[in-house]
């Protein structure tokens, strides 16, 4: 009975005769990644009647690699997020099983929280804080155009043929469009493991003018922790005293946390892997497209830095009650035989048992010059691009991205629409000015002192 309502509905609305949504958004976000979920909360609590569409709404908020948030230089931007108003502090607090302030040893300027996440709990978080946000409406589709009139946005166009307008909308697409994966000679389509590509938007954009380019990023195997031997390992446990991200008191500090593990790569290894470089994508010239800066995979690690005989692998939890564990250090895009190989002859591998393994994925993105700094195109006004679709890369970097450009959304398209706009303005002047990063920092040393002299 469902199927067939659903098949009258797309009858219905491919005829014309009914249409799924009426009226005109305030903001249309597509994406529900890290950017997307941070840029629909802030335009939902801003007043903005919002809507998230995104390919798979059982995804929303999917860590795509580490399940992990902050760590050095981005556990800050977790914590201005929060102090905006943000979620990414509260849902991380809340699905965290390890916390560790890094660089405890420096001045308290270096000091960078970190959190080891349980990646489902994490997910399933985040949709239930964005489910419980009025003005949020919320549709699974892939959308496949942007609609303009002359230089301005006017809404966007689903692979079912729906139109949906909007006053603006903000493309929050990842690692999606035009996504291809890598596992030694073999490529096939995705926007992430498992996961669909998305096509249609990169065509639009170029057709409008906008510069594109092609960036790559990697991911390590994740492995069955009954397989390992820990024992051969060395532990990381959490902070004694482990703090979180939030300035809320929605959260509290975890009573009880999960321990990561720390082995090492070998000469042994490293001549393992080495077999493979011949089907490597990375080296026989198949991926062309240049990575992120802060991800090197392991291949590229023993190519440029031929001269050390081991590198760290941290061996990583995903979960409080799950046995899959994340490979930190060992993303790779070589053969899954060469990968599997290579592993077994890490210290307390020997047995391992892989879960998924590592690969290699290249999308379309867009240069940033081609954004004011306002985070809107300079070609197509209301039209906003935030996350990794600018090049940029990691979870922390892309929230703040989303968080940051729904100030600006606000302030130009929307502020008519009710004052609670005008007074999110005045009560945020800048966020992310040089004057209220240093407030923001000023204030996480603050909260962080307090919490360590309780
Ligand atoms: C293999 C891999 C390894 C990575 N390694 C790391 C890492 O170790 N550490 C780190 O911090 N970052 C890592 N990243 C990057 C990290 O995933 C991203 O920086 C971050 O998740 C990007 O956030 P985002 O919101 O821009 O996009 P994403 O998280 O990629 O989310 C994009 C969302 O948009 C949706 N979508 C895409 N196109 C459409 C469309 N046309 N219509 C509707 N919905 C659409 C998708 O379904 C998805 O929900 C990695 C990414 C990948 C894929």
């Amino acid at each position: 009975m469902e199927q067939i309502k659903f098949l009258l509905l797309i009858f219905n609305v491919s005829r014309g005769t009914m249409s799924l949504f009426q009226g005109t958004y305030d903001v249309i976000v597509v994406g529900g990644g890290h950017a997307g979920c941070e840029a629909a909360a802030a335009a939902a609590n801003m007043g903005c009647s919002t809507l998230l569409v995104s390919m798979n709404l059982q995804n929303i908020a999917q860590m795509s690699c580490n399940p992990a948030m902050g760590g050095i230089a981005k556990g800050q931007i977790v914590r201005e997020i929060d102090a905006l108003g943000g979620y990414s502090g509260i849902v991380s607090d809340k699905t965290a099983i390890q916390f560790k302030m890094l660089n405890l040893s420096k001045g308290p300027a270096m000091w960078s929280p970190r959190c080891q996440s349980d990646r489902m709990r994490f997910a399933e978080e985040w949709r239930l804080m964005l489910e419980g946000t009025p003005n949020l409406d919320f549709y699974q589709e892939m959308v496949s155009g942007i609609l303009t009139e002359g230089n301005r946005i006017v809404g966007v166009r689903t692979s079912l043929g729906v139109e949906i307008k909007a006053k603006t909308v903000v493309l929050t697409n990842g690692t999606f469009l035009n996504g291809l994966i890598h596992i030694g000679e073999k490529q096939f389509g995705g926007g992430r493991a498992g996961e669909s590509a998305s096509f249609g938007i990169t065509e639009d954009l170029q057709a409008l003018g906008f510069e594109s380019g092609r960036m790559k990023t990697g991911t390590p195997p994740r492995v069955d922790g009954r397989s390992l031997d820990f024992s051969k390992m060395i532990e990381q446990p959490g902070d004694v005293n482990p703090s979180k991200f939030s300035y809320s008191d929605v959260t509290q500090p975890l009573k009880q946390q999960r321990s990561c593990y720390m082995s090492y790569t070998s000469e042994v290894v490293h001549d393992l892997l080495r077999e493979g470089f011949d089907r490597s994508p990375m080296f026989n010239g198949r991926i062309k497209s240049i990575g992120p800066r802060y991800c090197p995979s392991i291949e590229d690690k023993i190519n440029r830095f031929a001269d050390k005989d081991r590198h760290q692998l941290f061996v990583e939890p995903e979960g409080w009650n799950t046995v899959e564990f994340y490979i930190n250090g060992f993303s790779t895009s070589l053969p899954e035989d060469v990968q599997f190989r290579a592993l077994r002859s890490v210290a307390g591998f020997e047995n391992v048992k892989f879960f998924r393994p590592g690969y290699a994925i290249e999308y379309d993105y867009f240069p940033p010059t081609q954004l004011k700094h306002t985070l809107e195109t300079k070609l197509i006004d209301g039209l906003f691009f935030a996350g990794q679709i600018n090049g940029t890369t990691g979870y922390n970097f892309q929230i703040q991205n989303g968080d940051f450009l729904l100030e600006n959304i606000n302030y130009r398209y929307i502020q008519d629409a009710n004052s609670h706009a005008l007074e999110f303005m005045r009560a945020n002047p800048g966020s992310v000015s040089a004057i209220a990063t240093l407030e923001i920092e000023a204030l996480a040393l603050e909260y962080e002192l307090k919490l360590r002299t309780l």
